[in-house]
């Protein structure tokens, strides 16, 4: 029978969240959706700290059977298995204290815990395993190392990058359980996900020399069948290609890395997220898809059912990827042009409630619909159109007054009066009229059209004027008007 699918994410929860991790939840969920397996969340918190949620089958605040999912709460469970390795040969206690280790560092360049050093530690290889074990009894403070074998390869398949081997002499005794009795992420990881029957992993490349230590465990621990596939995603990189996309990134290169504003404990410092700065969810999930993935096909823009459809790991790219911002916007863009103003009301009606406009629903749809494709984030909403529901307060005198003479004068006042006995105030209606007096005085329609457009927004920007004229409605038009030509002379 076919394994159930059964993948994790397990972050960290150090600081924000990053994208990288973001995509990493996405790969999860179109992969356990397409194979209608489960997604589950479990906190990497051994070394302590915070969290932020997601939206998994199983996990912490989620419920489920393999619990509990929080690593600080499953203590007890991973000092045995620590114990097996000891008792198997494949671990042993080391009692060197932190300034051993420290002196040891001092004194040796790139000091590493390893085969060719072991033996000049105090550990339980190098004193008589009575005296070890009695240490440990007595509660002399110690931690568990895995012992490297020596002159070892480690073979495994992963699904991006094929056939890895490591070389067992290059990777150091990694602690696996520490001194106040956690584990650390190596034992955790492994042993997590065989009580969680996980299927898949799916990882950052960054964990890739991990994967060695990992692989033994499941081989030392008598797991090797239950053993997951591997997947290690190619890393985001910066804009320049030249390394990993850091959380300090953001900042330099003014663009957000994180899901979600961050505020470090620490220093107090504000990251804003892609939530904050306007990004729709659906923009975020497409352009990280596209991260690292492609369909085989030009198609860039990808709903979330359809990722479900299409993802395959086949098609996951061994190489990093770079973070383009203006093709991050460019994704919000159009995901702004192919929702409907009634998706979009949920997103919109908030942002404009804290500058207190709160308009009829049926006009805000119109509105939407009119101005979406002019912006790219969503506060270009607010820009683009509170001059539905406001007249304007500034006026960009520059363009207002640009050749202004006599002769616009008394063409706008004209106006006023033609407007007042236009009966059908539709936008072709109101252009009719505006070309056929402007015409009539023999005054170039490109001469009027700036001005007019100041008068009813306040600058050179917004979509077709005339259709601006009937929205606001017929009074109101001319209202601006009366009140622009009160400032321009
Ligand atoms: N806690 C690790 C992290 O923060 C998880 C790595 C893994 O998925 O094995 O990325």
């Amino acid at each position: 029978m076919e394994k159930e699918v059964r993948v994790r994410f397990a972050p960290s929860p150090t600081g924000g969240l990053h994208i990288g991790g973001v995509r990493t939840i996405l790969y999860n969920y179109l992969f356990a959706k397409q194979n209608k397996g489960k997604f589950i969340l479990r906190i990497e918190d051994t070394d302590q700290s915070r969290f932020v949620p997601g939206a998994p089958d199983e996990g912490v605040n989620y419920g489920g059977n393999y619990g509990p999912y929080r690593q600080s709460e499953r203590k007890k469970i991973y000092r045995q298995y620590a114990e097996q390795l000891v008792a198997q040969g494949n671990a042993y206690y080391a009692f060197d204290t932190p300034v051993d280790l420290e002196n040891k560092r001092n004194a040796i360049p790139n000091f590493q815990y390893n085969q060719a050093t072991r033996m000049h530690m105090r550990n339980s290889m190098t004193i008589p395993h009575e005296a070890a074990e009695a240490l440990v009894r007595e509660g002399a403070p110690h931690v568990i190392r895995i012992k490297m074998p020596t002159y070892e390869n480690v073979y495994f398949n992963d699904l991006i990058r094929g056939d890895v081997a490591f070389d067992t002499n290059q990777v150091d005794d990694k602690v696996l359980l520490k001194a106040d009795g956690m584990p650390t992420y190596h034992l955790a990881v492994v042993v997590d996900d065989y009580l969680m029957k996980i299927s898949h992993v799916f990882r950052g490349e960054e964990w890739l020399p991990s994967a060695p230590v990992h692989i033994l465990l499941w081989k030392y621990l008598g797991w090797e069948t239950d053993m997951p596939q591997w997947v290690h995603l190619p890393l985001i990189l910066k804009p320049d290609g030249k390394g990993k996309l850091s959380k300090r990134d953001g900042e330099r290169l003014g663009f957000p890395v994180f899901a979600t504003e961050w505020i470090d404990p620490k220093t107090n410092e504000k990251a804003i997220g892609y939530q904050e700065i306007g990004f729709l969810p659906q923009a975020l999930n497409n352009l990280l898809a596209l991260l690292g993935w492609n369909d085989s096909t030009d198609q860039e823009i990808f709903s979330l059912e359809e990722m479900v459809d299409k993802f395959s790991l086949e098609r996951v790219h061994k190489g990093g990827a770079k973070f383009d911002w203006d093709k991050a916007k460019w994704f919000n863009a159009e995901w702004l042009k192919k929702l409907s103003a009634t998706e979009l009301l949920p997103y919109v009606t908030p942002m404009l409630a804290e500058k207190n406009i709160r308009p009829d629903m049926q006009y805000l749809s119109t509105i939407v619909d009119l101005v979406k494709e002019r912006c790219v984030l969503l506060p270009d909403f607010y820009e683009q159109s509170f001059f539905f529901f406001n007249a304007p307060q500034l006026y960009d005198m520059d363009a207002l007054k640009n050749k202004w003479a006599a002769e616009k004068d008394l063409f706008f006042n004209d106006l006023i009066s033609h407007f007042k006995q236009t009966e059908n105030w539709e936008a072709p209606q109101i252009e009719r009229v505006f070309k056929e007096l402007a015409s009539a005085k023999a005054i170039k329609i490109g001469e009027l059209m700036l001005p007019f457009r100041v008068m009813l927004v306040g600058g050179k920007f917004g979509p077709q004027v005339f259709l601006i004229a009937q929205y606001i409605g017929k009074q109101e038009t001319i209202d601006r008007i009366v009140k622009a030509l009160g400032i321009v002379t």
